[in-house]
């Protein structure tokens, strides 16, 4: 079933991603674990005058049928799979690749989960409490919400939603409305937590960091992103490269760890600092703001 939505994805840091992905490369074999709407990998097919082969994974079966569509004209340079990035290795063992030479990780949620109906991303729609991107996945917001206790979600807000002040309230305001059944639910609930005067004063809406911190918890963003950085090296050419844009400052913080841990034996760390969006890109693309990327090299 497709779902509605009116609205693209527009692919955050472009033009660095390829700098570090390619190296100046034409051809060479590339994964892309978070395909998207294809965006990416349409700029990689572009920058190499599809000389390179991609393979594609993205956990959410609804995304990866846009990414279908989207890179219908490459299908002989391109193979899409759905699967988590956590199991990249059997998506090379079918597509008969030993190793590849670069990895491009654009994690966390595309603007299709958070436009198409019935998804439960969004506090902006009146819909389930789902927020799974793996589909098959039992666990939802709706189970976060309703069986953790109070002291665990208000960590989960507190550090996965940035929510510093308000995590304590928001987690008991919780507690005291379950169950908890709709997008609504949970928005009415952060609502009654935050005192009018510090909604009116945020710059992002008011439910922004609580939606983000259940949403990471619901799909284990940060161990997937952990295990799987530890995985790659192994899986990289001499010379190969891993590039990860990251949306938010714990995913950042895991890349600069692991790449650190990693830069005796394994990798040679390609940005020092995690590198921003241009200005100019910030002004088309509000979203790209927080982004960051790190690149590494295997050695
Ligand atoms: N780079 C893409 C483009 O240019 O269109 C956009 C990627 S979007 C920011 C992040 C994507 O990662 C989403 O489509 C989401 O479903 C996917 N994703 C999240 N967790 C994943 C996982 N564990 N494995 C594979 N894909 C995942």
């Amino acid at each position: 079933m497709s779902r509605q939505y009116d609205e693209r994805h527009r692919s955050v840091m472009i033009h660095e991603a390829l700098h570090y992905l390619l190296g100046g490369r034409l051809t060479g074999t590339y994964i892309d674990c978070t395909a998207g709407e294809g965006g990416h990998i349409r700029a990689m097919l572009e920058a190499t005058e599809g000389q390179a082969k991609i393979i594609g994974l993205d956990v959410d079966s609804e995304v990866l049928n846009i990414a279908e569509q989207n890179l219908k004209d490459y299908r002989e340079s391109v193979e899409l799979f759905n699967l988590s990035y956590v199991d990249f290795e059997i998506a090379l063992r079918q597509a008969g690749v030993e190793k590849v030479d670069g990895f491009l990780l654009d994690v966390g949620v595309s603007t299709f989960q958070l436009k198409a109906k019935g998804r439960g991303f969004s506090y902006e729609l009146d819909e389930p409490l789902d927020m799974r991107m793996n589909l098959s996945q039992k666990r939802t917001a709706a189970d976060v919400v309703n069986s953790y206790r109070e002291d665990e979600l208000s960590r989960i807000i507190f550090e996965f939603g940035d929510e510093k002040r308000f995590a304590r309230k928001i987690a008991r305001s919780i507690v005291s409305r379950r169950p908890l059944f709709t997008t609504k639910d949970l928005h009415d609930a952060i609502k009654a937590a935050i005192p009018p005067a510090e909604r009116y004063k945020r710059r992002r809406h008011f439910a922004t960091k609580t939606f983000q911190a259940v949403r990471i918890e619901v799909n284990q963003e940060l161990e997937n992103i952990e295990s799987t950085l530890r995985k790659i090296p192994g899986f990289l050419n001499q010379g190969g490269r891993i590039v990860i844009i990251s949306f938010h400052s714990l995913e950042d913080g895991i890349a600069k760890r692991v790449f650190r841990e990693k830069s005796e034996s394994e990798l040679k760390i390609l940005t020092k600092k995690p590198v921003q969006p241009s200005k100019e890109e910030v002004e088309l693309n509000l979203r790209a703001r927080s982004a960051r990327l790190r690149a590494a090299e295997r050695i």
